[in-house]
Order: C-alpha cells, then sequence, then structure tokens
C-alpha cells in the first residue's frame, strides 16, 4: 500500500478508535484475499473483531469494577446441594430479568449454606453478559455511606451507586450498629427501591430484623420496599464448610 494511504488509515483508525482494526486488518485482508471474500464480508470481519474486542474489555473492566469474588462462580456451584426451589431459583435469575424488572434477590440462611457463593455465581454470569454489578459487604457500604453523609456526599454516593444494575449487599445480619448507620442503610434501600435490584445476603429472618434496623417501625418499612418486588431464596441447607471437613475427616488422604 502505498505510504501516503496507509499514513491517512492509520489515521482514520486511531480517529475513530479502531485498534482491533488497526491490529487485525492486514492480516484479514490477506485471508479475504486467499478465500476471495466480497468487500462487504472483509469490512463486516473486521468491524465484528472490533466490536468483539470491545465487548470483551467492558467485561474486563466491569468485572474488576464489580470486586465479586471471582472463585465464587457458577461453574463451582453445586446446585445438588440446595433445596430443588432454590436451585430452581438461582437457575431462574441467570436469565437476568429481575434486573429489567427492578426486582430485588434476598437470599437466607445459616452461615456456610452457599449465600454468597450463590449470588456472587449469578451476579458474575451477569457481569460476563454485559449488565454491571457492584458487590460488597452491608458493614463496609454502610461505613462508607456514614463517611459520605459526615462530609455531606451522600447524595453524590447514592448517585454513584445507581450507576450499577445489581448491587450485592452481602451479610445484613452482621451489622447490629448505631441506628444512624442503618438509617444511611434505609436511606439507601429507598432510593433503589422500584429504580434498580438490591441483592442481599441475610443469616436473620425477617422477624429479627428489628435488630437490624433498632426499631420495629423502619424494619417494618425496609422489609416492604425490599419485599415488594422480590425473590427470596431460602438455603435451609446445612454448612458447606462444615460438610467439607466432616468429608475430609471421613476420608483422610
Ligand atoms: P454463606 O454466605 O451462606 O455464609 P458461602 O457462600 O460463603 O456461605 O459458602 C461457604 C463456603 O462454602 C464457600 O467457600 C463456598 O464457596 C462454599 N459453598 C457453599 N455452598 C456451595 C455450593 N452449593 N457449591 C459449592 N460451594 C459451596
Ligand atoms: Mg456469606
Amino acid at each position: 500500500m502505498n505510504k501516503d494511504v496507509l499514513q491517512m488509515l492509520m489515521k482514520c483508525l486511531q480517529e475513530l478508535h479502531l485498534p482491533a482494526v488497526r491490529a487485525q486488518y492486514e492480516a484479514v485482508a490477506r485471508q479475504a484475499s486467499a478465500e476471495s471474500w466480497s468487500y462487504a464480508d472483509y469490512l463486516r470481519e473486521v468491524l465484528e473483531r472490533e466490536c468483539q474486542q470491545r465487548r470483551q474489555r467492558r467485561t474486563e473492566r466491569l468485572l474488576k469494577e464489580s470486586r465479586l469474588p471471582l472463585e465464587k462462580n457458577w461453574a463451582t456451584f453445586d446446585l445438588k446441594r440446595l433445596p430443588p426451589k432454590a436451585a430452581q431459583q438461582f437457575r431462574g435469575l441467570l436469565s437476568g430479568d429481575f434486573v429489567d424488572r427492578q426486582e430485588n434477590i434476598l437470599v437466607f440462611g445459616a452461615p456456610g449454606s452457599g449465600k454468597t457463593h450463590g449470588l456472587c455465581a449469578v451476579a458474575q454470569e451477569l457481569v460476563r453478559s454485559g449488565r454491571s454489578a457492584l458487590f460488597t459487604t452491608t458493614a463496609l457500604l454502610v461505613q462508607k455511606l456514614l463517611a459520605a453523609k459526615r462530609d455531606l456526599r451522600l447524595e453524590a454516593m447514592l448517585k454513584r451507586l445507581s450507576r450499577w444494575e445489581i448491587l450485592i449487599l452481602d451479610d445484613l445480619g452482621y451489622v447490629q450498629q448505631s441506628r444512624e448507620e442503618m438509617e444511611v442503610l434505609f436511606t439507601l434501600l429507598g432510593e433503589r427501591y422500584e429504580r434498580s435490584s438490591v441483592c442481599l445476603t441475610s443469616n436473620l429472618p425477617f422477624s429479627k430484623w428489628e435488630q437490624i434496623f433498632k426499631d420495629a417501625m423502619t424494619a417494618a418499612a425496609a422489609i416492604d420496599r425490599l419485599v415488594h418486588h422480590s425473590v427470596i431464596v431460602e438455603l435451609n441447607v446445612p454448612s458447606y464448610r462444615a460438610e467439607a471437613a466432616k468429608r475430609a475427616k471421613a476420608n483422610p488422604e
């Protein structure tokens, strides 16, 4: 190719931000000419590669931003351990329809029953299909919300959190702190109510949420908002950790 033409081509590809086309147009051209492709086929192939690379980069960025523990994924999640209804519910969540319907997912079960693993596995699959998710422990998020409130940045932080289609609040039951902390959590739930999904895990049944929210009214209001459009998954299974320890004891290597 003539040097000026090549330079112009490079300039255009740079200006249009088409790095994959830039890196691959020559190799694809060789294949096109060897296999006598039409111009349209050639163009489709190079653009498709650009799209593919973009999707892949976006997924990588979303996965990194999600802070999901990647080892808790769908491939390592053993559905056979779950009550049949819960297994079916988790399978159903993979479609991501709950996100479009702004539904919440509430997962209950004893420590070690697979609440975090199940939710993270679903979220990771959905991020891989292009959705955005953020994983955080409830305790950490509450601390951040409180700090933001102190600095008069609460509204900005809530707005930033609304960027994520799926917000995972892990371990609601473990926060038992001040009323002020629960108030910011309540504000967050109100902010997302009917706008975007909240997925949370708790080892405390609703009947004990008064302990979390400090008073019966706030607990009832929080439950009301969360439950209104929601999928409730009950994992009444023994602790996976305890079972694994038992198995290890029974079959020492
Ligand atoms: P929880 O959040 O309910 O306390 P986790 O999801 O953290 O429990 O699970 C505890 C440990 O057991 C984790 O290492 C997790 O990967 C594993 N685990 C729990 N349930 C399953 C399951 N159904 N399949 C595979 N691993 C599981
Ligand atoms: Mg957990």
